[in-house]
């Protein structure tokens, strides 16, 4: 497991695979992307044409990478799939873009990280459907106009504050996908036992649920160790016991927190007394992006109530103190 609980090896990745969620409504949370959704696919297959571009941002693991497969899928069109640090030239876009049929989705995962002549050749593409294409090389060298046919893009990022504003205005679609809770999660595992042919108790699911860190990837990627405890250790079924048991042995925070975010509180509550201090000065401290900081890791916190924004900068909580075994500070005092 990487820190986004994304799994790597192929048999895990069969897996996860299986436990994709292949329509709208086999899709759990995120209601109202998921009613937005429903309405723009109809409209367009409705009118012949095809989707207007979505950009769809939020924390890994919540489901991006799914929808896109989901768009593809109700629209009943191709799905063409590559990310930005994939594409380095105009030429490696030119190829997937002329091979797109009409109405094509075409995936662009870490849409930020494209870089700036590749993101400019995109432009015109998502606007008028055309590229130029140089031909030939030296004195010979010109370039010709291409139409496209007209295809969605559907651009993913863990990192919507370093997306350029021209890029984003190009997306007709912009959907943020929040963490998931306790219930929506409880959910998806039932689906993901049902696919996988395991037998799950109410509290078992529960238990899993709650150290997911909101996020169907690490929900689903628990689920399967503690399926590997039950079998060893148990009778093949995840109750409570089994549950609890497995999460201990793995070591899983009882809040699902993972090592950055407890990195983080542990950095303010040692180092800057509890805070406030600046987001600046805490990456600096952990040796993290800002950014990254405060779009992938403090969102979770702050959902979570163990940590505070204040105009003076981040605090942290008496819950990520007592979270921590440390004594807070306001009883200190007394
Ligand atoms: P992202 O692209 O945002 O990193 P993914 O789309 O790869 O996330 O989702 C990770 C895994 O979580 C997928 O394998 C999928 O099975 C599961 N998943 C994500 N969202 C949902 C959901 N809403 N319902 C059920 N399963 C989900």
């Amino acid at each position: 497991l990487d820190a986004s609980g994304k799994e790597f090896g192929t048999e895990e990745q069969q897996v996860e695979r299986a436990l994709r969620p292949k329509a709208l409504e086999e899709f759990s949370g995120q209601p109202r992307i998921v009613d937005n959704l429903k309405v723009f696919i109809t409209a367009a297959k409705q009118r012949g044409d095809a989707l207007d571009h979505v950009l769809l941002h939020g924390p890994p693991g919540l489901g991006k990478t799914t929808l896109s497969h989901i768009i593809a899928l109700e629209l009943e069109t191709g799905l063409k799939m590559s990310s930005g640090p994939v594409l380095e030239k105009p030429g490696d876009l030119a190829g997937l873009l002329t091979n797109l049929n009409s109405g094509d989705v075409l995936f662009i995962d870490e849409i930020h990280r494209l870089n700036t002549v590749v993101e400019e050749y995109l432009y015109s593409a998502m606007e008028d459907y055309r590229i130029d294409i140089m031909i030939d090389s030296g004195p010979n060298a010109r370039s010709i106009q291409i139409t496209l046919n007209p295809f969605t893009l559907v651009g993913a990022t863990t990192r919507m504050g370093l997306l350029t504003a021209p890029m984003r205005a190009r997306f007709g679609i912009n959907c943020h996908l929040d963490y998931y809770d306790v219930l929506t999660l409880k959910k998806i595992i039932h689906r993901s036992a049902d696919i996988l042919g395991l037998e799950i108790f109410e509290e078992g699911a529960s238990e899993i649920a709650r150290r997911s860190r909101g996020t169907p990837r690490i929900a689903n990627a628990l689920l399967r160790r503690v399926r590997d405890f039950a079998q060893v250790k148990g009778d093949g079924r995840i109750d409570e016991a089994i549950a609890k048991y497995a999460l201990e042995a793995l070591n899983v925070d009882e809040y699902g927190l993972d090592e950055m975010d407890n990195k983080i509180l542990s950095t303010i509550i040692h180092k800057f007394k509890g805070g406030p201090v600046g987001i600046s000065t805490i990456a600096t401290a952990i040796g993290e992006e800002a950014g990254t900081i405060e779009e992938v890791h403090e969102p979770f916190l702050i959902m979570e109530g163990f940590l505070q924004r204040t105009p003076r900068g981040r605090e942290a909580t008496e819950k990520a103190y007592r979270h921590l075994g440390v004594v807070p500070p306001m009883q200190q005092k007394t």
